[in-house]
């Protein structure tokens, strides 16, 4: 069982990313591919009227605030556009792929945190009317439904608050939980950077290999959003994750490039 998590950051070629999973799927690799949407989420926010608000907490990590209205357009684009393009163009190639987001059948099951802190102006600020979590339970029954019926699932944030409130959790880390409670041999995080890079941007600088009992002291070349993926990398490792690899979605076999050594592997 191998979970591919692709992002939703410019560049990414999703017509490049389902047919190299449609091909691995054709040769009897059991696969769950898990995606985000951020790129096109903050573009349709934009033109809906209501930009995204990025937040800084207090330990450096930059979320999305999501009120009700942000939450919405959130669904839309993850769940409605991504998602169902992503499953017609795995249809298109002959895989029977069903797309689902956290919040059916409670597959991702979390904490709902109302309220967020937010750096500002190096003041710490509370926010209030948050819809965000983090994953901290998988419920994996539907999932061993469908692949036991031959189906390929594809998933998406949100998930499920425990009061069956709808949150914005962070994919990266969606996709690591998941990948622990499946039992998975690997775990991919694709996206529109070689991998892991000592010195962003340079892609001259891609970290080849990290040891997985030493992840989180890679945290320090992590910017932004980077941080998650190395944070969901050693949460998976840390479960019983064989290996995880940051790899480059923008074109080629994407799959393929990773699980034969391309990116940086955390093993
Ligand atoms: P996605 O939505 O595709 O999963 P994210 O935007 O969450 O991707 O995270 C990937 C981004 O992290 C890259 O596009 C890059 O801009 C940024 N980044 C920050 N630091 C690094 C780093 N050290 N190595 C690679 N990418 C980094």
């Amino acid at each position: 069982m191998i979970v591919v998590k692709v992002g939703g950051s410019a560049g990414i070629d999703y017509d490049a990313v389902c047919a190299d999973l449609a091909q691995l799927w054709h040769s009897g690799k059991k696969l769950i591919l898990v995606h985000g949407g951020s790129g096109e989420t903050n573009r349709v926010a934009g033109l809906l009227g209501h930009p995204p608000r990025f937040i800084t907490s207090p330990s450096g990590y930059t979320s999305r605030f999501t009120d009700r209205q942000t939450l919405e357009i959130f669904e839309m684009v993850y769940c409605g556009k991504i998602n169902k393009g992503i499953v017609e163009r795995l249809q298109r190639l002959g895989v029977n792929a069903v797309g689902l987001s956290g919040l059916d059948g409670r597959i991702f099951e979390g904490k709902h945190k109302d309220s967020v802190r937010s750096v500002e102006n190096g003041k710490v600020k509370v926010l209030r009317g948050d819809h965000t979590g983090t994953v901290e339970k998988v419920n994996t029954q539907l999932i061993e439904l469908l692949l036991g019926a031959g189906y390929l699932p594809v998933l998406t944030p949100p998930a499920a608050s425990y009061e069956g409130v709808a949150i914005n959790v962070d994919g990266d880390r969606a996709a690591a939980a998941l990948a622990v409670a499946m039992k998975a041999e690997a775990m991919l995080l694709l996206s529109n950077v070689p991998g892991l890079l000592r010195d962003f941007p340079d892609e001259a600088s891609l970290i080849r290999s990290i040891p997985a009992a030493d992840v989180e002291s890679y945290l320090e070349f992590a910017q932004d959003r980077m941080k998650k993926k190395v944070l969901g990398a050693a949460e998976a490792v840390a479960g019983g994750v064989g290996r995880v690899i940051f790899g480059d979605a923008r074109a080629g076999q994407p799959i393929s490039a990773a699980l034969a050594g391309a990116g940086t592997v955390v093993q």
